[in-house]
C-alpha cells in the first residue's frame, strides 16, 4: 500500500467516493464473480478484472460504484439477445443485493445514495455501455430505466442505431448522431437517464451536447490535453460537457493516460480543472473492463492514495471532494 495522508482519509470520510464506471457485473454474469467477497486480482498486473468488490470499496473509502452493463454485438451476427444480456447483469446485481441487503443497495438518485450510506451499505448504480442494447427499440430504454438504469452510454466499440464510435467497427468520423440517436437522447432525459458520451465519435458527441437539456457525462475517458490518444476527448468536448453542467470520469488505464502510476491520473484531472474548472472532474476507473489498471490503483482499496496524490499536487481540498463525489452527486440530483 502506498502513502495515504490523514487529510486524504478525512476527505474520504466526508466525501465517500463515487466511481462512474466498472464492468464487474460482466464477470458476475459470466463467471459468478461475487461482489460481496474480498478478491485478489487473479492475473498478473491485476489485468482484465477481479478489481471491484464491496469489502475493498469500503477499505478505499467509497460510497458508490456505477456498474456498466455490457453487451457485445460482434458476438452475434444479428445482434439478438443484447437487451437480454443487460437484463441478466441487472438480475446478477439484484441477486447479489438479495443475498446481503445490509451490505449493498441499488440506487438511482443522490438521495438513494445518501440513504444507503446512512444505513452502512455501499451504493450500486447501473449504466448501460452501448445503445445497441436497446435493439433499436425506445421501449427497451423505458424498461431498463424502470429496472434502475441511471445512465446510457450511446456507443461502445461498434456503430449502432444511435451513431458511430470513436474507434471500432463501423467508425465514420464525419457522421454525427442519427435521428434515432436524437430520440434516444430525448427519451433519456424524459426518463431521468443520464446520457454517457464515452466511446462516442466527436461529431456525435457534439450533437448530443448541443441537444442536451440536462447534464451529460463521460463515464470513463482520458483527455487529449494530457495525452494524445484516439480514446481521449479534447478541450472543446470538455467545454461542451461543462457548459451543460455535466462531468467527466478520468479512466485509470495507463494506455489512455500515457503512463503508469498516480501522476498521469492526476495530470488528466488537473487538465480538466485547468480547462473547465473544478465542477466537471470525476472518477471513471473502468475497473473490471478488461483493462490493465494503472499499477497504483489495482482496486478500490487504493483510492485514498490517489486522493493523497491530488492533494500533494496542490489540488484544493474542496476540488478533491468534488472530484471524489460532489460533482457526480450534483449531476445525480439534476
Ligand atoms: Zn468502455
Amino acid at each position: 500500500m502506498g502513502h495515504v495522508s490523514d487529510e486524504a482519509r478525512a476527505l474520504h470520510a466526508e466525501h465517500p467516493a463515487i466511481d462512474l464506471h466498472a464492468d464487474s457485473l460482466m464477470w458476475t454474469r459470466w463467471l459468478g464473480y461475487d461482489l460481496l467477497k474480498r478478491h485478489n486480482p487473479p492475473f498478473p498486473k491485476a489485468a482484465f478484472g477481479g478489481h471491484v468488490d464491496v469489502p475493498r470499496m469500503r477499505e478505499g473509502g467509497m460510497g458508490a460504484q456505477f456498474f456498466g452493463l455490457v453487451s457485445l454485438p460482434f458476438l452475434s451476427k444479428r445482434a439478438r439477445g443484447l437487451a437480454r444480456a443487460v437484463d441478466e447483469q441487472i438480475d446478477a446485481m439484484e441477486e447479489t443485493i438479495a443475498r446481503r441487503p445490509s451490505e449493498i443497495a441499488l440506487c438511482k438518485t443522490a438521495a438513494d445514495v445518501i440513504a444507503a450510506e446512512k444505513r452502512g451499505a455501499v451504493a450500486a448504480l447501473l449504466g448501460i455501455e452501448g445503445a445497441h442494447a436497446l435493439e433499436g427499440d425506445l421501449g427497451k430504454l423505458t424498461g431498463f430505466a424502470h429496472r434502475g438504469v441511471r445512465y446510457l452510454g450511446l456507443l461502445h466499440f461498434s456503430s449502432n442505431e444511435t451513431g458511430f464510435p470513436a474507434y471500432g467497427r463501423g467508425r465514420q468520423d464525419d457522421q454525427g448522431l442519427t435521428a434515432f440517436g436524437h430520440s434516444v437522447v430525448e427519451k433519456c432525459e424524459e426518463l431521468g437517464v443520464l446520457v454517457d458520451l464515452a466511446h462516442v465519435n466527436k461529431r456525435g458527441y457534439m450533437d448530443a451536447c448541443a441537444l442536451a437539456k440536462k447534464p451529460p457525462i463521460v463515464s470513463h475517458t482520458g483527455v487529449l490535453g494530457a495525452f494524445e490518444h484516439w480514446r481521449n476527448i479534447d478541450d472543446e468536448q470538455l467545454r461542451a460537457i461543462a457548459d451543460k453542467g455535466g462531468c467527466v470520469g478520468v479512466i485509470f488505464c495507463p494506455r489512455y493516460l500515457g503512463g503508469d502510476g498516480l501522476e498521469p491520473v492526476v495530470r488528466h484531472m488537473k487538465h480538466i480543472i485547468s480547462v473547465v474548472g473544478e465542477d466537471a472532474v470525476a472518477l471513471g476507473s473502468d475497473w473490471d473492463g478488461f483493462i490493465v489498471p494503472t499499477n497504483a490503483l489495482p482496486d478500490p482499496s487504493h483510492l485514498p492514495e490517489l486522493t493523497t496524490a491530488m492533494l500533494d499536487a496542490k489540488i484544493a481540498p474542496s476540488a478533491v471532494g468534488k472530484a471524489l463525489r460532489g460533482n457526480v452527486m450534483r449531476v445525480l440530483g439534476s
